[in-house]
């Protein structure tokens, strides 16, 4: 929901020293900027729409793709990425989707795309004119990409693509897809390849739109002997499994930072309720146990933003330093994501746990926080991925 915060956002984790003075710049534009916003976000799709277009007016959306494509950077910055998501989820979820869907559904032209894609594609995103999104998942195959039964095979002209993708963000608004179909079906993992789809191209069908319990645009793509011209292949034949890994490690420490948004805002909400309700002659907030609760949602706040921080920081410096992103960043980025998601579903819970009756209200920010939340400890590699990933990485010392 896009309902006015208690508070504004606290800035104090700004003079960190994971951030420097270029992030303090953006955090003071941006503030000020998301608390201005009042969008009726009753309609997923038009809203989704609406902020689209605000964030691209507001020149946020630069921050999705390189400077020489109308970007803000000279390449896309973790930290940047990381308080633009905090940020806007603290005022609305859905204005953080927004944002986050430009930079992912793009993300891969940006890594792979060649010079005439990223000239057709990216400054679109950039200015809001052009709706993103990335079409990895399909009914069998979520947690496992290698089961993707999506194929393209090549014509004399380009590409026809057949099968189904669901859960797909954007879809039904977007301009154009970033789609993952197999183009070597015996190849696993190494049989899979990236393609630039417009949203018009004829055989492609995004009407089924799919309702969830937070508004978020969802559809399932139908693909029936879609053709794409040969252009439309982005990256390298069969190397689409590695792009699309490589485009979700950019925005995962940013998943972590849409979480503690959205945490954050439940711990503001829980203490303005703290001061504000009486019961018993004093105010919730004069009993010890309200003092246990806030001073446990606190420390997973803060939890959740160190290894958020730590893991963008880490890329940003990867990236500085010309070194290829390794498995200590890796396994970060995964304890940021893991940490910071189920963290957020815990405060968001105790946060209404306080509200009381006003909690379940529907129309109460903690109550579309509670719904808010849930899909994050699941898209982009579910809870469970992340464990495995942080557990090998501490086998392997
Ligand atoms: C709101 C939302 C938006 C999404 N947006 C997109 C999008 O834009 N593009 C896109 O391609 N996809 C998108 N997805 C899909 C998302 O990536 C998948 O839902 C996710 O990968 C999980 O796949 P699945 O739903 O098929 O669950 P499954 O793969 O069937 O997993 C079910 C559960 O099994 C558990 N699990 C997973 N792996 C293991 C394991 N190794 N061991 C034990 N347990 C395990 C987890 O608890 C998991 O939640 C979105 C999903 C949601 C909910």
């Amino acid at each position: 929901m896009n309902t006015p915060p208690p508070t504004p956002p606290s800035t104090a984790h700004l003079s960190l020293p994971f951030f420097d003075d270029a992030h303090r710049e953006l955090a003071q534009g941006l503030v000020p900027w998301a608390a201005a916003q009042d969008v009726d976000e009753h309609d997923d799709r038009a809203a989704c729409r609406d902020w689209v277009r605000r964030l691209g007016g507001g020149g946020w959306l630069r921050y999705c793709v390189p400077a020489a494509f109308g970007g803000a950077l000279e390449q896309l910055d973790s930290r940047a990425l990381v308080l633009l998501r905090e940020t806007l989820a603290y005022h609305s979820p859905l204005a953080d989707f927004a944002f986050a869907m430009q930079g992912l559904g793009s993300g891969a032209i940006t890594l792979a795309g060649s010079a005439s894609q990223q000239a057709a594609w990216l400054p679109g995103v950039a200015d809001g004119s052009r709706i993103a999104a990335f079409a990895l998942s399909e009914p069998e195959a979520g947690s496992d990409v290698g089961a993707m039964a999506m194929r393209a095979e090549a014509t004399p002209d380009g590409w026809r693509l057949n099968g189904t993708k669901t859960w797909i963000s954007n879809g039904g608004i977007a301009d154009f897809y970033c789609v993952f179909a197999k183009t070597d079906p015996a190849g696993g993992t190494r049989g899979i390849t990236a393609f630039i789809v417009d949203a018009g191209s004829p055989g492609l069908d995004s009407s089924a739109h799919i309702h969830v319990m937070a508004p978020h645009p969802l559809a399932t793509l139908q693909f029936d002997g879609c053709n794409v011209p040969r252009e439309a292949q982005l990256g390298e034949l069969n190397g689409g499994f590695k792009l699309a890994m490589r485009t979700l490690d950019i925005f995962r420490a940013s998943v972590a930072a849409a979480a503690l948004g959205m945490a954050r805002r439940a711990l503001a909400e829980a203490v303005a309720h703290a001061h504000r309700r009486r019961m018993f002659g004093h105010t919730l907030g004069d009993f010890q146990l309200t003092q246990a609760k806030l001073g446990d949602m606190a420390a997973m706040v803060d939890a959740a933003a160190l290894l958020t921080y730590r893991a963008a920081w880490m890329r940003d410096e990867a990236v500085r330093n010309g070194r290829a992103l390794g498995a200590d960043y890796t396994a970060a980025a995964a304890m940021a994501k893991m940490a910071a998601t189920e963290n957020a579903q815990r405060v968001i819970d105790m946060a209404l746990q306080l509200h009381g009756g006003l909690g379940v209200q529907v129309g109460t920010k903690v109550e579309s926080l509670y719904r808010d939340i849930r899909s994050l400890r699941i898209y982009e590699g579910a809870t469970e991925v992340q464990q495995l990933i942080i557990g090998k990485s501490v086998l392997r010392g």
